[in-house]
């Protein structure tokens, strides 16, 4: 396949970060199409944050992958010690312990780690372990740099996992893949992003679930903009609302059958050329709007 990566990094100064996150009020909007196929075109790496779900490496295919698991702390009770006396599971907000009279039961799942409970005991009985609830991964893809995070099935906690992620970001510009909607797992990425690519589609879930990412971008004070996908000639939907609020629009990707061919066989869209010419527009925009370099 032909390499159309941007030599972006290299122009660059060398600490230079732009962390820009990919999100959208609602999930099936094209969030990781439209992310890793931006990340290509801008040479941009590519974070995916969607750790209950992250997919962007199957379109990626990221070589050379290196891998490190992402451990809580999680309270271990000394029996020896424990009088039951029930301090910790009064203080404990996340309902992560339970006293049965003959031993105090932890829900790790529950548990998110604030050491309250070790915090309370007066007879010491409480040390913590650790425990493996999911991976970071980092891989290649010609200068682009891939990285995900995994949460191990069963696991109910992704923002670990999300921070781990975003801890220690490599230089140049981040293309966060954010998870869908406008939880707390995107609320995590947020936090660590410098600007915003809301992505939707034209119909009244799209526009309903733009509002609320609107709502979201807006309460952090990031600079963004939107990208309008599965775009229907004559459904202009999105534009009044975006004219209305003042939005800046990046571009519109066409509802089209070969997209959705190319999507369902693991293909990057920016193999099909006029796709390709698609996405080096809205690149162009995206560099007028958050300017870096
Ligand atoms: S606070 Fe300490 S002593 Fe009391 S029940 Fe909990 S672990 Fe046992
Ligand atoms: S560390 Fe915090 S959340 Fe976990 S069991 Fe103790 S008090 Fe509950």
């Amino acid at each position: 396949m032909e390499v159309w990566v941007w030599q972006q990094a290299e122009d660059l100064e060398e600490e230079y970060k732009l962390n820009l996150a990919v999100l959208s009020g609602k999930g099936g909007t094209g969030k990781t199409t439209i992310s890793t196929n931006l990340s290509v075109i801008i040479g941009a790496n590519y974070i995916d944050c969607d750790v209950e779900e992250p997919n962007g490496f199957i379109f990626l295919k990221p070589s050379q992958i290196k891998s490190k698991e992402v451990k809580v702390d999680y309270p271990v009770v000394d029996s020896s010690r424990c009088t039951l006396c029930g301090e910790c599971v009064k203080v404990c907000q996340f309902n992560a312990l339970a006293n049965t009279k003959k031993e105090i039961m932890l829900f790790e799942k529950l548990c998110h780690s604030c050491r309250a409970c070790q915090i309370v005991c007066k007879h010491n009985a409480i040390t913590f372990g650790k425990r493996v609830i999911g991976t970071i991964e980092e891989g290649q893809y010609y200068n682009v740099i891939c990285k995900r995070g995994i949460l191990n099935v069963g696991e109910a906690m992704a923002v670990p996992v999300i921070k781990e992620l975003l801890k220690n970001l490599p230089a140049g510009v981040n293309l966060i893949d954010c998870a869908p909607g406008t939880s707390c797992n995107v609320v995590s990425t947020l936090q660590y992003s410098d600007s915003a690519i809301l992505v939707t589609e034209p119909t009244s879930f799209g526009l309903n679930d733009l509002k609320m990412a609107v709502e979201l971008v807006r309460s952090f004070n990031l600079p963004f903009a939107v990208i309008i996908n599965k775009y229907r000639e004559g459904d202009d939907r999105i534009q009044s609302y975006c004219k209305k609020e003042n939005i800046e629009i990046l571009g519109l990707i066409p509802y089209d059958r070969k997209a959705a061919e190319a999507y369902s066989s693991g293909k990057m869209l920016v193999e099909l050329p006029e796709y390709r010419e698609i996405f080096e527009s809205i690149t162009e925009r995206l560099r007028e709007v958050f300017p870096w370099n």
